[in-house]
């Protein structure tokens, strides 16, 4: 029997835990969480992305700043920027929303900010932890698929997990956290990029494909074996003239055709994304108790 891993409904039971634990911390006197986000430019999808990331701050009782700047500011002044954050102590954690403009390295904001305030997980000393087991923050969109296995209690030990991508925000991080040592990790994994030669045949013997590859219904029926666990990352807007927006979310993954063979499915919209803020949120509450 297939089931839907809901990550819509999943994120809204963990808001309200967060919420609650938010309510306890200001009953005993302590500080509320502040997020702040550093958005460049005016690009359609960081506009949305930065404004859930704002309201669902909203929605839980922490405190949240937006910091804008048009997309001709220099690396310097962004720099500048994340000194300041780095230092305000009022300021829990921060996002500096990518991708930046061309003429800004993103590698040198990331590595500019303070890795305790790094809730985005993207810091090399972040990732450096992480790789060695370390409490660290983890990046949104694996950590929020890891919480979803947790929750729906899927069995990862022993198992062969297909991670297509390689990224260093999903694909890489994923491949690390299901191979670690520990429950709902233990697995054997397989990372695939655009260079693997035998794609179908690894993912025919998977018992789990977590696909983060941005190609449209890429993964097909005939690619998995009956009972996998599929993950879709994937969120690629195409047009869609018939909607409001003009526009629609398509996931990696075909999902009509494959979810008849599979034990758990997340769709898209409503599985990975919802959980990838509530990550954030999480990463949050764990720079105020640091
Ligand atoms: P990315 O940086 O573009 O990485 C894509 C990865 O897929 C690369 O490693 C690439 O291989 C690999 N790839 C591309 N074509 C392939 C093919 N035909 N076969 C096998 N591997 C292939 O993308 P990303 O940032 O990881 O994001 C992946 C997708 O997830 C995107 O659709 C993105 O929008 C979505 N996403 C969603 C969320 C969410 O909250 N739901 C969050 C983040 C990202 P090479 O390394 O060889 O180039």
């Amino acid at each position: 029997m297939m089931q839907l891993i809901d990550g819509k409904a999943t994120s809204q039971t963990i808001k309200q835990e967060i919420a609650d634990e938010v309510k306890h911390i200001i009953a005993n006197g302590g500080k509320r969480p502040h997020l702040a986000a550093v958005l460049v430019g005016n690009d359609g999808g960081s506009e949305s992305y930065v404004a859930s990331k704002v309201k669902a701050c909203e929605e839980v009782g922490f405190n949240s700043s937006l910091v804008r700047f048009n997309s001709d500011v220099t690396e310097n002044e962004l720099l500048a920027c994340v000194q300041k954050l780095n230092v305000d102590s009022d300021i829990d954690g921060f996002i500096v929303q990518l991708p930046l403009p061309a003429h800004i390295s993103e590698e040198k904001i990331t590595e500019a900010i303070d890795p305790r305030k790094d809730v985005d997980g993207f810091h090399p000393v972040n990732l450096g932890k992480m790789i060695l087991g370390m409490p660290c923050f983890i990046s949104a969109t694996p950590q929020g698929i890891m919480e979803l296995l947790k929750r729906y209690n899927i069995e990862t030990k022993g198992k062969h997990a297909v991670v297509i991508g390689r990224s260093n925000i999903v694909g890489r991080p994923m491949s690390i956290l299901l191979s670690q040592k520990g429950v709902f990790a233990d697995a054997t994994v397989t990372v695939c990029h655009s260079r693997t030669a035998n794609l179908k045949e690894l993912c025919l013997e998977a018992d789990i494909i977590v696909a983060a590859l941005g190609k449209p219904k890429f993964l097909k029926a005939d690619m998995v074996k009956q009972g996998t666990v599929i993950i879709d990352v994937g969120t690629t807007r195409v047009d869609a003239p018939d909607t409001k927006r003009g526009w629609q979310l398509i996931g990696d993954v075909d999902f009509e055709n494959i979810a008849p063979k599979c034990s758990y499915i997340t769709p898209v919209p409503g599985g990975v994304g919802p959980m990838t803020i509530i990550s954030l949120l999480q990463n949050t509450l764990k720079a105020v108790k640091l």
